[in-house]
Formats: structure tokens, sequence, C-alpha cells
């Protein structure tokens, strides 16, 4: 069985080990033991063979409780794979300066995990204290001085939208480049959390790009991508096609998996990867896809499995929201 010749996002889910328990992490049922192997990376590699250009993103859990697997995994990559990129998605709590070297050495991208102020961050980053959010906050600026490209996902919980614009100001101040905006996914969102979320996006979009500012809203998942799916390893070795069935219980993911990466073979799951080939294939030939639009259908596909009255309710106004932030993201330079 050959991949799709078009992987958008390789995400290599290192571990499933966290020290935070966030209300919107969308990796759900981390058992907090597992991670991946040497021999389940060889394989992965092995898979990947004669790929030319692949956007690489290392995450967990936090990556960082095993970074000698991290440092191992960016090292390989970019021997392997020289013209493609690699984004490093981390809480930051046990980001050194050390580490902020190598990143810088090896061209690596950084994805911190804040959503601005300290307030809203320690409200939904749960584990996150005050001290704590001071840190990785000095962490994040002191990247983004070492000249490492740093994006953080300012993630927007329905209750927060009013504070979008002072979470956007703080992030701002940390002289990061850009910073993608995104509601919260499979959060309760209500038609009045809906309409405001859009209008505090507009006015960013405005304001982020007035010729002052360096720190500009990130209109990429917006941009309209070429035909191809992910490949979400998981810290067992599973892989998805799209990081959006991690976010739904067990018993629907398993539904979802391609393939496996074991220490020695890989086992792949040829009928189901075929059929949903066939479903993105309909997908992309009906109209230009963009990489949100690709990760809501695939939603769209978990969410009949698993008939959840209020959640497929949110569901609804969180793709009523994507649609908003498209149209106000295709007026961005
Ligand atoms: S830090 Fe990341 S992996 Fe950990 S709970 Fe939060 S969103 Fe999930």
């Amino acid at each position: 069985m050959r991949l799709s010749s078009s992987i958008k996002y390789c995400w290599i889910f290192i571990t499933d080990r966290c020290q935070l328990d966030c209300d919107y992490c969308f990796f759900k049922t981390k058992t907090q033991t597992r991670t991946l192997s040497h021999g389940q990376i060889r394989q992965l590699f092995g898979l990947l063979k004669g790929s030319r250009k692949i956007e690489f993103v290392i995450s967990g859990g936090e990556p960082l409780l095993r970074w000698d697997l991290v440092s191992f995994l960016i090292r390989d990559i970019g021997r392997r794979y020289p013209k493609s990129s690699v984004t490093l998605q981390s809480n930051m709590i046990l980001m050194t300066p050390e580490k902020i070297r190598f990143l810088k050495q090896h061209r690596v991208l950084l994805e911190p995990g804040i959503d601005g102020l300290g307030k809203t961050t320690a409200r939904h980053r749960k584990g996150t204290s005050l001290r704590m959010h001071r840190l990785v906050c000095a962490s994040t600026r002191t990247a983004a001085k070492a000249g490492i490209p740093v994006f953080p996902t300012m993630t927007v919980h329905p209750q927060d939208t009013s504070a979008m614009t002072a979470n956007f100001k703080f992030l701002a101040s940390l002289n990061v480049d850009r910073i993608d905006v995104h509601p919260a996914f499979l959060a309760p969102w209500m038609p009045e959390n809906a309409t405001d979320f859009i209008e505090h996006y507009r006015r960013l979009a405005a304001f982020s790009h007035s010729a002052a500012l360096k720190t500009k809203l990130c209109p990429c998942y917006s941009r309209p991508m070429a035909f191809g799916h992910d490949l979400v390893v998981m810290p067992d070795g599973h892989i998805l096609p799209n990081w959006t069935f991690l976010a739904f219980p067990k018993k629907i993911r398993d539904r979802f998996f391609i393939m496996k990466l074991n220490d020695d073979h890989i086992a792949c799951h040829a009928s189901r990867y075929r059929s949903l080939l066939g479903r993105y294939r309909d997908l992309f030939r009906a109209k230009k896809v963009t990489y949100r639009e690709f990760s809501n259908l695939n939603a769209a596909l978990a969410m009949r499995l698993w008939k959840n009255r209020r959640a497929t309710e949110g569901f609804r106004r969180y793709r009523e929201i994507c649609r908003a932030v498209k149209a106000i993201d295709t007026t961005l330079p």
C-alpha cells in the first residue's frame, strides 16, 4: 500500500505524557505512559522514503519530557529530509537556554502553548500557575530574541472572546512572529459566543496588519492546500490521517487508524485507507480546500459516529466560525 503522494503535515506525537491537563487539549485519553520507540521511528522514516518536502510537527503530550527523543528526531529529519521544516509544539515548562540554542542551530520553528495573559492561560491550561506562566513567557521571549520563528496558537474558549484583543496584544509583546487565533475545537459554542468571536477576530485582523506591528495574525490555515492528508503518529505507533480524530473517544478513533508502526514492520488497514482517500478525493475535486476545511470534514465523519447532540451543535457553530475566519483571512495580505 502506497501513501498518498501529498502529505501536508507529519505530526509525531512522541509521548502521551504531559504535566498539564488543558480543558481544550485535543489529544484525549492520554495514558501518561506511552512513548514512541526508536524501532517505530525507523519504520516511519522507511514509510516516508522518497518524500521530499514535508512539514514535520513534533508534539505530545509534552515532547520536552523526552528531550533525548526530540533531539534525535530533529537531527535525523534534518539529515534525511533537508528540504523539510520541523515545528516543535511545547508547553515550554522545561525549555532551557541550551535547548533554545539547539533549536536555533537546527532551524526548528517553535509553537509555544500560551493563550495570552496569565489569567486566561491558567484558567484553561490546568496546572499552570501564574509563576509558571511568567517562566513560560520568559522562555518564549528568549526564543524569539534568539531568532527562532515563534508561532503560538492562541486558543479561544467561548467564555473568553471578549479578552481576545488583550490576549493577542500580550502575546505580541513577547515579540513572536505570527499568532494563529483559533476557536477551541469541540467547545460548547453558543450563538452569542460565535458572533462575538467573529467580531473580535475581524478587529484583530485589521489591528495586526497595521504597518507598525511586527506580530501578524496568521492566515495559514485558510489557504488552499494540495490534495493529500496528514500522517498523525501516536505514541503507540498508530497512524491517523488527520489530527481531529485524536479528539474523539477511543472507540470512535479506532475506526480511523490507517496504519500501525511496529518495531520491525508496518501494518496497513488498506481498505479503510482506500475508502478515506476516496472521500478526500471527492472533497478536493469539488472545491479548493483549506487545511481547516479538510480537518472539519474529518471531524464531521467522526461526529456522525459519535452522536453526541451537545457536541454536534457546538461543532456546527465551530464550523460557522471557521467559515467566517476564512472570509476574513482572505482579505489579509
Ligand atoms: S500542554 Fe498540550 S498536550 Fe498537555 S494537556 Fe495541554 S494541550 Fe494537551
